[in-house]
């Protein structure tokens, strides 16, 4: 991961201001592909058994873009995201 530059990932993702997030297994947003990328930071998001890979984050509602967990503690207050934990109600 190359170093957080706050303003700008704020720009790279200014798409995804005011979005609302959804927490839950990774699933990937292309059928053809075996990976995806946080919008922000670029961390992995795979199940190929990689030793740093994500297998859960928060995607957008259309499904197309993921942000991990880091980025979202990180930014969701400047972003104005709404998080939805989808993986709660599965534990209860
Ligand atoms: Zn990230």
């Amino acid at each position: 991961m190359t170093g957080h530059n706050d303003s700008q990932l704020m720009d790279q993702g200014k798409h995804l201001l005011g979005s609302t997030l959804t927490h839950r297994a990774w699933t990937p947003a292309h059928a053809d592909e075996d990976h995806d990328h946080c919008t922000l930071c670029w961390a992995k998001f795979s199940n190929l058994g990689a030793p740093r890979e994500l297998k859960s984050g928060f995607c957008t509602s259309d499904g197309q873009h993921w942000v991990c967990r880091e980025c979202v503690d990180h930014f969701k207050a400047r972003f104005r995201w709404l998080l939805v934990d989808a993986m709660d109600v599965r534990a209860s």
